[in-house]
């Protein structure tokens, strides 16, 4: 190998303005920039600002041409990116000559300068920036799939084929060192290169190189096109995920978020994905293996040391990683099943199944579809089936983080591994996880229940408020759905006035769902109006009344958003009666609004109970129950209450791991941002399809009524189902509710892209647009 440092020319700043001046006719100052093999100048001429590059004397002008004709080419590409353009010498060249001291040739350019912040220095380096990066990065490669020269196919000793050149120079580092790099290049020659793309990439997206602009934290521009070369497609990620990784607290979890966001402009492979990680940490070994060599052999060029302390401390951080880790975030950030399933032969077939089904199950339990699907593995916002055939999930709002989140999955399971016990012994994740929970609610809601189902929750829920008041009936809402059990089925007009319900029990007393489209109040003053009817019922049973329940936005009820001021009116006179309120937030909850952290803050109150489930354990059977110091002092009245799993360390483990990841993602600003953008484009769809009664919702909890009439607002039942049924058919899962089951619910995972906004979109247009007998248009 030949690193080229010996042969970098010895130019001063002063010989750089002498060069501009004759070259370009322009009159600089100049001051010199950092590089590796060439030198570079920084050049002020007036208000223009240049880079004057002067190559090393062994490049070939063929290279230089190369990445000349390769500005061109992403400058007419219009991708995204800003690229400097190519000035000419005042006799019209764009690649000129000059000779050193020692009378050796080398080519010389002028490009403009582009203005930028360098990534190494725009940190901290938030979840916006960093699907930039990445979706520069795609849109690039995207690009440069179809841009070939004969140049870049060259052997280069910064291509990641080439790394065994780098493993050559192990014997120069720290004998402490070496072994902790030998292990990572024994996985660099486990790569199948065969089966990995190839095309020309920029190949240095170093943090140095890849340009922000601050403000909008966006990657403005990747500069330096002197290491392309003719490789694996997925070094060019590779390469810049290495430097993503430095001096992060979370050096995976950083690079995830690059992956996810090139991986939905360019998706890569399964081969490439599974060699990401060890691809990215190969360039991390090759960079401390040549910094070695070139400290030994040029011992005052400062930039080769650069990134060499944060490369070492990021290499101890991961040898300390199980090998397999990073791949498993890598698989899950671009939705493939982060544990390869079994393939299909070896599965009993779905009649198989559905059969056994009938025989062992209670009839009772229903399963969607037409056409039963066999789930087999689940990835973020995606389930598949046993064919291998991917469903974009648009309704489980229980994998809220995302099915299989590694990050979830590794805290329970590593919990699971050291202990389980319940509540009867101290244990530090219970008080952590306590407190992490209530300190998301406002005051006074700072004592928790753990318990392990919505229902259970919400039975506790009803527990307290009796305890508190000493009373028994309870106002609940038209459409509601508070759980399974006995008392929660009593609770749930959806239950007890639907099929094989036995009706409203006594102490039960239902009040008309606060429906804006379909029910008796529409105005800017509907909130009051429908909350009258809570006043009114809270009067006539003050002396009975214990509890107001109520979802903070009606799932099964259909997707009812609560019209402003409705809970602010209704708590009023709840609390007026003597009763105390309770939210439920089973649906709801865990920044799913996308505004709020929980649906209730929408409407301006504070609950006296708040109960959880669903989200809140990303499938890990969990709930809880959240409510005032002074309610769980009525309910200490001498008997014990102990539930044999709520608040198991494990629970505890997978509830912090949810909390984590809903902040380190900021997924409740993508439940804000996505919602939003989905929620517009499905209003557009509705301009066009009459069939589309309403659109609402909130965040990631949407809603579209269908209708056959917009005045008469006759249901579209058979319509909501038919459409169901062909967007499964399509690969989009979605379910419908509501008192006429003709609203489709939205409330996917909160991973749910805008990419996903569109897929789901254009397959209900297009279905809305068939010429079926089911739809009227
Ligand atoms: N409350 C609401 C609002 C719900 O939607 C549900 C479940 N659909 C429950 C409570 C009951 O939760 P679980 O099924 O976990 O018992």
């Amino acid at each position: 190998m030949t690193t080229a440092v010996q042969k970098a020319p010895r130019i001063n700043s002063e010989d750089a303005v002498g060069i501009a001046a004759e070259l370009y006719d322009l009159n600089v100052s100049a001051a010199p920039l950092p590089s590796e093999r060439d030198q570079n100048f920084y050049c002020e001429a007036g208000d223009e600002q240049f880079v004057l590059k002067i190559a090393n004397s062994g490049e070939a002008l063929e290279f230089i041409e190369l990445q000349n004709q390769l500005i061109h080419f992403l400058t007419a590409n219009k991708i995204e990116l800003e690229f400097p353009r190519i000035v000419r010498t005042r006799t019209g060249e764009d690649i000129s000559t000059i000779k050193d001291q020692n009378g050796r040739q080398h080519f010389v350019r002028l490009l403009t300068w582009v203005d930028g912040i360098c990534f190494a220095r725009a940190g901290p380096h938030g979840r916006k920036l960093l699907a930039s990066l990445g979706r520069a990065l795609a849109q690039m490669d995207a690009a440069l799939a179809e841009f070939d020269h004969a140049a870049a196919h060259r052997s280069f000793y910064w291509d990641l084929r080439n790394a065994a050149m780098a493993r050559e120079l192990i014997r120069l580092l720290p004998e402490s060192r070496r072994s902790l790099v030998e292990r990572f290049f024994d996985e660099w020659e486990k790569i199948d290169w065969s089966r990995l793309r190839s095309s020309v990439i920029h190949n240095d997206g170093n943090d140095y190189n890849v340009l922000v602009s601050k403000p909008e934290q966006r990657v403005a521009a990747i500069l330096d096109y002197g290491d392309v070369v003719y490789t694996a497609t997925v070094c060019e990620l590779a390469v810049a995920l290495a430097y993503v990784m430095l001096d992060k607290p979370d050096p995976i979890g950083a690079a995830a978020q690059v992956v996810a966001a090139y991986h939905e402009i360019y998706p890569l492979t399964e081969p490439e994905i599974d060699s990401l990680y060890t691809l990215a940490v190969t360039r991390l070994c090759c960079s401390v293996c040549y910094a070695a060599k070139q400290t030994r052999d040029a011992p005052d060029n400062e930039y080769l040391n650069i990134s060499n302390a944060p490369a070492w401390s990021l290499l101890d951080k991961l040898s300390d990683m199980p090998l397999d880790w990073p791949t498993k975030v890598f698989r899950y950030a671009c939705g493939l099943p982060v544990v390869r399933e079994q393939t299909s032969h070896l599965r009993p077939a779905p009649s198989e199944l559905l059969e056994a089904r009938k025989k062992h199950l209670g009839p009772s339990l229903s399963i969607s579809y037409q056409a039963p699907l066999h789930i087999i593995a689940g990835s973020r916002q995606y389930l598949y089936d046993s064919e291998g055939r991917r469903y974009l999930d648009c309704v489980n709002n229980v994998a809220h983080v995302g099915h299989g989140h590694p990050y979830v999955v590794r805290a329970a399971t590593e919990q699971m591994a050291v202990l389980n016990t319940n509540t009867r012994y101290l244990h530090e994740l219970l008080i952590e996880y306590s407190e992490r929970l209530t300190a998301t609610l406002p005051e006074p809601l700072s004592v928790v229940y753990l318990v392990c189902s919505g229902s259970e929750a919400n039975e506790l829920a009803l527990r307290l408020a009796r305890a508190h008041t000493g009373r028994n009936d309870v106002i609940v809402v038209d459409g509601a759905y508070h759980g399974n059990t006995s008392a929660m089925i009593d609770l749930s007009p959806y239950k007890f006035d639907g099929p094989g319900g036995r009706g409203c029990p006594s102490w039960v007393h239902k009040v008309s769902m606060p429906d804006v489209y379909r029910g008796a109040y529409h105005g800017s003053d509907a909130g009051k109006l429908f909350a009258d009817d809570i006043s009114r019922e809270a009067r006539q049973i003050s002396d009975a009344l214990a509890v107001f329940f109520c979802e903070s936005a009606l799932g099964c009820g259909g997707q009812i958003i609560l019209p402003s001021g409705y809970l602010r009116e209704a708590y009023a006179a709840v609390r007026a009666a003597g009763g105390v309120c309770v939210a439920d937030e089973v649906q709801t909850g865990f920044g799913r609004a996308g505004t709020h952290f929980w649906m209730f803050e929408t409407q301006g109150v504070v609950p006296d109970i708040v109960t959880l489930g669903k989200p809140i354990g990303n499938g890990h059977p969990l709930g809880a129950v959240i409510t005032t110091p002074e309610i769980a002092a009525s309910f200490a009245n001498g008997m014990e209450y102990f539930n044999t799993f709520g608040g198991n360390p494990v629970s505890c483990a997978a509830g912090l791991g949810v909390l984590d990841v809903i902040r380190d993602e900021e997924l409740q600003n993508n439940a804000l941002e996505v919602g939003e953008y989905l929620k517009q484009a499905l209003r557009e769809l509705q301009n066009q399809h009459s069939a589309i009664g309403d659109v609402r919702g909130l965040g990631l909890f949407l809603g579209i009524e269908f209708v056959r009439d917009r005045e008469t607002l006759e249901a579209g039942g058979s319509e909501a189902a038919y459409v169901v049924e062909q967007m499964k058919e399509r690969g989009v899962l979605l379910s419908t509710d509501g008192p006429f089951h003709n609203v489709i619910k939205i409330k996917p995972p909160l991973v749910f892209s805008k990419a996903d906004a569109d897929f789901l979109v254009s397959h209900l247009d297009a279905v809305l647009k068939e010429d079926s007998p089911a739809i009227q248009n």
